[in-house]
């Protein structure tokens, strides 16, 4: 644990291991192989206060930060990372309701938000390419009624259980002919959005991921987040601090999984007449791990700390983001290398860690475009 963290923060860390060895742990292996997402945890992780830590106590949050939302998610993560990306998804939609929302959708949607009674979405990928954000076929039309939005999402995790949904959809052209997006809040039950295709995906297969798709969907006048246009900016604040860093926790989790796997097999198997941790090779496999966790760890809390006082902090995230995702994958094959035949075994979490890494990589932007960002950074 780092030596950084307040002893809020320490306290904190401590509650939600309690409930995660309670509600997550035990049932984390049976998630991945069934596939399937405990939607019912949101209301149990709600009335624990844990799904608004960073929103504002009077919209119903615990007026925290992402410090701490990224303690909560690594928690969850060393067990399920497939909760884990389920419960960051849903704090998307909150983080554009909180950062962007009039103060009647915050009224009206945070508090139902974070106590887990509705769940949340967060709607932009398009089959024209992730990376390529401006270039979105959605339509969002103003009419008499309000805004008209058409267009289909893919890869969109709480797909097929989301409430309360956020869309980005192209909602006109500048001057200079290039498309402009913006974010619109799609209420329950709306008619006309749908779940589609549900994704059979390598990891994370504790969460829902899949097509979302909006046919005729008719929103009211007051459902457009920030300003018309501004729907390129929010997508990028919000998967950029709240997305990258939610992600990089995941990987943090992860991280942790391998080395403290690693060290609970290596004392019990018995190689030579002694534990395997006694073999020199095996020491520095245990080694790199935990210093790719303690590089991850440092990376990830130094990064969310300077968000929560009060800077942009896209481009820490964005390499926090590359630089632990790799390294969970790195660690993940290393403790199964370490673990001989037994790494491969499915009665061991090590061969899901390493799909869920895998999977973590794309989602929330890919290594490339996290060092895209980096460099852009460092260039300017
Ligand atoms: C498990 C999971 C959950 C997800 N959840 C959501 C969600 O809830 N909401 C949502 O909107 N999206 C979600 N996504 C989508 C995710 O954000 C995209 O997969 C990601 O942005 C990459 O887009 P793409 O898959 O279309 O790949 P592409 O953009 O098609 O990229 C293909 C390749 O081209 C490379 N590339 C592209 N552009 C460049 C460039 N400029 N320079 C260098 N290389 C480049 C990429 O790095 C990649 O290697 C999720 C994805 C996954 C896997």
């Amino acid at each position: 644990m780092f030596e950084f963290f307040n002893e809020d923060q320490k306290m904190l860390r401590s509650v939600i291991r309690e409930l995660v060895d309670k509600e997550v742990a035990p049932y984390a292996a049976e998630w991945d192989e069934k596939d399937h997402c405990p939607k019912e945890l949101f209301k149990v992780f709600g009335e624990q206060g844990l799904l608004g830590l960073f929103v504002s106590t009077e919209y119903g949050g615990a007026g925290l930060g992402l410090t701490e939302r990224a303690i909560m998610l690594e928690e969850v993560a060393r067990h399920s990372a497939g909760l884990s990306i389920a419960l960051m998804t849903h704090d998307l939609a909150t983080a554009c309701i909180y950062n962007f929302g009039t103060e009647e959708m915050k009224k009206e949607w945070l508090p139902k938000l974070c106590s887990g009674e509705l769940i949340g979405g967060l709607s932009v990928t398009e089959p024209t390419g992730g990376s390529d954000l401006g270039n979105q076929a959605t339509t969002i039309e103003k009419n008499d009624a309000g805004y008209l939005l058409n267009g289909r999402k893919v890869f969109i995790t709480n797909a097929h259980i989301a409430d309360l949904n956020v869309w980005t959809g192209t909602s006109g052209v500048n001057e200079k002919g290039r498309k402009l997006l913006s974010a619109i809040l799609i209420p329950p039950g709306t008619p006309g959005l749908s779940a589609g295709r549900k994704e059979n995906k390598l990891g994370l297969r504790g969460s829902v991921t899949g097509d979302t798709i909006a046919k005729d969907v008719q929103c009211g006048p007051d459902s457009i987040l920030g300003k018309m246009g501004g729907g390129a900016g929010i997508a990028l604040h919000t998967i950029g601090h709240f997305g990258r860093s939610g992600m990089s926790a995941i990987a943090v989790g992860i991280l942790r999984g391998t080395v403290e796997e690693a060290v609970k097999f290596g004392k019990e198997r018995i190689i030579y007449g002694k534990p395997l941790v006694k073999v020199p090779v095996i020491q520095l496999m245990i080694a790199e791990n935990q210093i790719d966790y303690e590089a991850a760890s440092a990376m990830l809390y130094n990064a969310t700390a300077i968000y929560d006082r009060g800077e942009d902090a896209i481009p820490r995230i964005a390499a926090v983001k590359y630089f632990s995702t790799e390294a969970a994958v790195r660690a993940a094959r290393r403790t199964m290398d370490l673990m001989g035949g037994y790494g491969v075994m499915n009665e061991y979490p090590v061969g899901r860690f390493l799909r869920d890494a895998l999977a973590n990589i794309p989602s929330g932007g890919t290594s490339q475009i996290m060092k895209v960002i980096v460099a852009g950074n460092a260039i300017k």
